[in-house]
């Protein structure tokens, strides 16, 4: 298995999953810059896996559908309720918490992480040791609480963190400049977050579970108080 990043609109990744001669594309929010991708890997789609339900992860479901029909195009059962009905249609493939998704040999287990959109989740493939964390965990940040509490985001953050800390977290946007200037702001004598700063590179993306245990303001976070605290400061953060 390997994984190919796409960079998409303005700051997001969609990423290819690839197995042999066929991939699987997860959060794709617009078809072009994938169909490059396919072509330039010279593989064929044969499935769509979205973490959630915002258009810049599922915008090109679509056309991707209608260039590639019969594949498999996976989302939560209770994120696909907000899809519009048109990208709807073409969901074959509903999910929850612990259910497998497979591309050939390749097995992603979904987790359920709810917060950012009540029906998040993240794809986790064991070996190698990855996870496709949408708007969740971000390097050194997090998705903004827009369906859930704060709560619901900590166990979220939570659940992720306790991957192995090796496992590569491939996130949906490339926000990391900005989330490690507020880490620093948030823990100012952390000097593994002063280190990071020193030696981010674009693409930031992956990070690892580590790194964010290590650098990850919000997966630090001792309390829901201090999580909740922190989310409100950064939503405002300059
Ligand atoms: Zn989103
Ligand atoms: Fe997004």
């Amino acid at each position: 298995m390997r994984v190919v990043v796409v960079p998409c609109l303005s700051d997001n990744f969609a990423y290819l999953v690839i197995s042999g001669t066929r991939a699987a594309v997860i959060d794709p929010s617009e078809a072009a810059p994938i169909e490059a991708a396919l072509a330039r890997e010279g593989v064929t789609l044969a499935a769509i896996w979205c973490t959630h339900h915002h258009w810049d992860h599922t915008g090109g479901i679509g056309d991707l559908v209608d260039k590639h029909p019969g594949i498999d195009v996976v989302i939560s059962t209770i994120d696909a309720e907000k899809l519009e009905p048109k990208t709807r249609r073409c969901i074959t493939k509903l999910v929850g918490d612990g259910d497998l998704v497979a591309l050939e040999n390749v097995k992603a287990r979904v987790i359920l992480n709810p917060g950012h959109t009540l029906g998040a989740i993240s794809f986790h493939i064991e070996d190698p040791g990855a996870v496709f964390t949408g708007d969740t965990l971000f390097a050194a940040g997090c998705g903004r609480v827009f369906e859930g509490d704060p709560a619901m985001m900590r166990a979220s953050l939570t659940k992720l963190a306790a991957l192995p800390p090796e496992t590569l977290v491939y996130f949906g946007h490339e926000y990391t400049a900005a989330n490690l200037k507020f880490a620093i702001a948030a823990e100012p004598n952390n000097y593994k977050i002063k280190n990071r700063i020193a030696a981010l590179a674009t693409p930031s993306t992956p990070s690892t579970v580590k790194l964010e245990r290590d650098t990850n303001p919000f997966v630090r976070a001792d309390s829901v108080e201090e999580f909740a605290k922190r989310r409100e400061w950064k939503n405002n953060f300059k």
